[in-house]
Order: structure tokens, then sequence, then C-alpha cells
């Protein structure tokens, strides 16, 4: 594995309150119930480390990981689930929109995605949000171990060509997808691959 030392670092609530070593980070996003924790429990090696982001007080946070020397992961708030509407629209604007658009050390995004569900209205507001930062995506299509291997072709055709549709028209070459499952362990050693790229490692 990658990152075999990965701890809790930090909650973040507050821009004000970013890490100031960061050497790079990437952001990890997704619908709630997508296999998020999941996916950088596996990435990360570690069991139970994500699910700090679900302790109360946290899931409306940024939580950052340390994975190694000034190398960080950070899990944004899952979203989709019905919350107070002004609530929503304070963190989008006061926290994450900035963050995603304009925190330098910022890397890349890794988009969780069902892989039964593919791209739902608030997974797209997020990539055409994230598109004009010229920044990479890598979309795990997630729980593939719940689809046949005609199922999984046709989730990954189908994620490709709704791609097509966000951003910029060089915005679908920015983004890679490919299939994961965190039950069976498919598709890790490729999502290693690309954080390892984007990191420099
Ligand atoms: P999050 O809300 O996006 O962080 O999602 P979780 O990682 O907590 O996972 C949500 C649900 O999906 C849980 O019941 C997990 O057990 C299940 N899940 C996550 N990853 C997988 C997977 O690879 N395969 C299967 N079959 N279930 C998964």
């Amino acid at each position: 594995p990658l990152f075999q030392k990965a701890v809790f670092h930090t909650t973040v609530a507050r821009l004000s309150d970013l890490p100031v070593d960061s050497q790079g980070e990437v952001a990890f996003a997704g619908r709630s119930n997508a296999g998020k924790s999941s996916a950088i429990n596996t990435l990360a090696n570690h069991s139970r480390l994500a699910f700090v982001s679900k302790t109360p007080g946290r899931t409306q946070h940024l939580n950052f990981f340390l994975l190694d020397e000034g190398r960080y992961l950070v899990d944004l708030p899952g979203y989709g689930f019905a919350k107070a509407p002004g609530e929503i629209r304070a963190q989008w604007d006061g926290l994450l929109a900035p963050y995603l658009r304009f925190r330098l050390p910022l890397l890349g995004m890794v988009l969780i995605v069902d892989s039964r569900q593919l791209l739902t209205e608030l997974d797209e507001q997020m990539l055409a949000w994230f598109a004009p930062t010229g920044k990479p995506v890598h979309i795990l299509l997630s729980k593939v171990d719940k689809l046949t291997r005609m199922e999984q072709a046709r989730a990954l055709a189908g994620m490709k060509e709704s791609l097509r549709h966000i951003g910029d028209s060089e915005f679908a070459g920015r983004c890679t997808v490919q299939l994961f499952s965190s039950l069976k362990k498919t598709g890790v050693e490729t999502a290693e691959a690309v954080l390892a790229g984007w990191y420099g490692i």
C-alpha cells in the first residue's frame, strides 16, 4: 500500500484553519453512502481512519489526514442527504466552494460514485465547479462487486459519456475513471498509481 502511516490530522471548519504546511493534498468527494469512507480506508490501509469524518461535529467539515511528510488526503463532507438548505448553502459558499476553486496545494479531486447510480445532479455541480481549476479528476466507480462484467463495462462507458457534457471542452480529458471495490479490493493498485502520480511520489 502507498500510505502505511496515515493518521487523522485535523478538522477544518473555516478557511483560516487550513494547514499552512501542505505540500500537496487530494480531496475525496462523493454523495453520502457512495462508499467514500470505505475507499479512503482501503487506500490508506487503515480499517477505521475515515470514519472519524462521520463523528458528530465533523461531518460538515473538511477532515485532513496526514499521509506522510507534508502530504494530505482531505475527506470532504458527503452530500445528497436532506439537510436544512440554509446550512448547506452557508457551508458550500463559505468553505467548500472556495476550497475547491482556490486552494493552491490541492492537486486533484477523487470523486466516489456508486457504480449502480452514476452521476447525480450534485455530483455534476461539484465537477462543474471544479472544472475551471484545470486540475485533474479521478472517478472511482464504487461497489463494482455488485455488478456483472457486462454492467461494469456499461457503467464505465456511461460515465465517460456523461463527463463530456460537463465543464469546458477539455474537461473530460482531465478526468479518468476506473472500477473500484473496497470489499473485493478491485482497482486498488490503479487508484494508488494515480494518487502517487499526483503527489509526485
Ligand atoms: P460514505 O458515506 O460515502 O463514506 O460510504 P461508506 O464507505 O460508509 O459506505 C456506505 C455503504 O456502502 C456501507 O454500508 C458500506 O458497507 C457499503 N460499501 C462501501 N464500499 C463497498 C464496496 O466496495 N462493496 C460493497 N458491496 N459495499 C460497499
